[in-house]
Formats: C-alpha cells, structure tokens, sequence
C-alpha cells in the first residue's frame, strides 16, 4: 500500500490505487470533474509536520513580529518534551528550582529574565536528525522485507498510540496553544505575536494568531483517510461514500500493512459494514 498525496488539495489517500470520489475542491477541480489530481505521498502526508518556536524560557518575553527569527523551528512534539524535562544540547531550556508565581494570567514572579545563550547549529549525530522527515523520504531507509512488515507496521502503530498517549499527558501540565483560525502550534503559557496568520479574517487581526488552548489533534493531527476494507478489491467510488469509514493516515497504513486495529477506531472505521458494490447501493432506497 502507498499513501497518496495529492498536490492541488490537502486529501491523502491509502491503498493500493487512489480512490475515485470526486470530491476535489482545490484549483482546477471543474476541470477534472472534481477528481483528485494524485501523486506518490511522503511521510509528511501520513504524518503532517507541525513545528513551533523553540524558547529558551517559555516564561520570558513573548516573541514579538521582528524577533522572530531569534527562535529556531522545531517539532512541536520535540519542543513539548523539551519544556517537560528532556535535554537537547542543541536547545537549551531554562530549569528553574524555584516554581513561577502566577496570578490568574499574570506572572508575579518568575525568577527575573535571563538572556538566551547562543544558538548553535544542530550536530549531524543529534537524535534530531532522526525526525528530519525530509531524508526518509528520499530513501535513507530501504524499503523493508515483506516478511517484515506485519511486525512493522504493529510497532509504528504502537509507537504512535504511545506518544499520542504521552502528548496528552503532558498537555495536562504543559500548556500547548494553537491558533483557532490556522494550524500554528505554540508550546507555552501564552502565543507568540509573529503576524504570520494569513487565514479567515486576517486583516482584521493584523496578521496575528488567534490563540487558544490546543488539543492533541492540533498537536499531532489525525489527518483522517478512508478506510480500505479490501485492499486489493476495486477503488473507492463516490456512490459508497456513506458506506465507507475513516481512519487517521497512520492507523490505516498500518492496519493495511498488517496491525491490529486497536478497538477505539473500529466505530470510525466501520469495520462491520458490508460495502454493496455499485448497482446494489442504486437500489437501496
Ligand atoms: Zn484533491
Ligand atoms: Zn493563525
């Protein structure tokens, strides 16, 4: 199975062929009868990159417009666990030993403010390099045996749930804010000010995010697919929509190439439906 990307739209799709429901609103979808326009996907298709602002102290000047390229991007999974205790050389993290004062949303007292060290450039050997999605997707890792791949595909389903799980758990403690307007992610007590919001009404806000608390699909998006139920049977047809479940892009790669659906997507999935195929679905009234 593949996953399928799509570079007029954000619809990705995962199987052996794309699926045929014409539902494509990007440019140019007149033309194509609303079909989508696919091609091979990447990694960054199954799992969608969200990057935020590396801070020094997440307590301490809030990033305005200009300062903006003081502060490196970074996964903002990486950046969560970062804030919560895990040591990157390369970032650094203010550790205080004494707990910040707050008053509602004002900080009473949070230690003084203290100068970011230096930026260094990341080392070839940091674990970061590891999450560049960019070098997987043009070949740093050979294509497994097929012998491997049920145990594969089990593992990164499991590795997935885990830090879904994790991500949550910190969420508790740590506050994430994204924007309610577009898919910026901002791992701290309050946004930043960087005018880069160029969603719904952003004249209206000057450029700026509209920042509320995040929830762990903002931080780590499901990115919802289809599901398959036959993989190697015929594509998805538009007439069988309403028969068809869906799945997050990395719950249906993986169940595809072999895992177990963990119980919670089953419903989603619609794992007990059974698909007509086209003429029967006519005459269902
Ligand atoms: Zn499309
Ligand atoms: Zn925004």
């Amino acid at each position: 199975m593949l996953p399928f990307g799509n570079n007029l739209c954000p619809e990705v799709h995962v199987g052996q062929t794309a699926h045929q429901i014409q539902d494509c609103q990007g440019p140019g979808n007149v033309n194509r009868r609303s079909f989508h326009s696919w091609v091979k996907g990447s990694v960054n298709d199954v799992l969608i990159p969200i990057e935020s602002y590396h801070l020094f102290d997440p307590f301490g000047h809030r990033i305005k417009h200009e300062t903006r390229f003081d502060y490196d991007r970074i996964p903002a999974v990486v950046e969560l666990c970062i804030q919560a205790g895990v040591e990157l050389p390369e970032y650094p993290s203010r550790r205080r030993n004494q707990p910040i004062r707050m008053l509602g949303k004002k900080v009473i007292d949070r230690g003084g403010f203290v100068k970011d060290p230096k930026r260094k450039p990341p080392s070839p050997s940091s674990p970061l390099t590891e999450l560049d999605t960019y070098w997987a997707h043009v070949g740093q890792f050979p294509p497994p045996s097929a012998s491997d791949i049920p145990r594969l595909a089990q593992e990164t389903l499991d590795a997935y749930e885990k830090v879904r799980f994790g991500v949550r758990k910190l969420m508790n403690k740590y506050s994430v804010k994204a924007c309610g307007y577009c898919s910026e992610v901002h791992v701290g007590p309050w946004g930043h000010d960087a005018k880069l919001c160029g969603a719904f009404k952003h004249q209206w806000r000057d450029g700026k995010h509209g920042w509320q608390d995040a929830t762990v699909d903002e931080v780590i998006p499901p990115n919802f697919v289809w599901h398959v139920q036959d993989p190697g049977g015929s594509p998805l047809r538009g007439a069988l929509k309403r028969f068809y479940g869906k799945a997050p892009a990395v719950v249906e790669l993986c169940t595809q190439a072999g895992a177990i659906v963990p119980v919670k997507y089953k419903p989603m999935m619609r794992l007990d439906i059974v698909v007509p195929d086209t003429d029967e679905a006519r005459l269902v009234a």
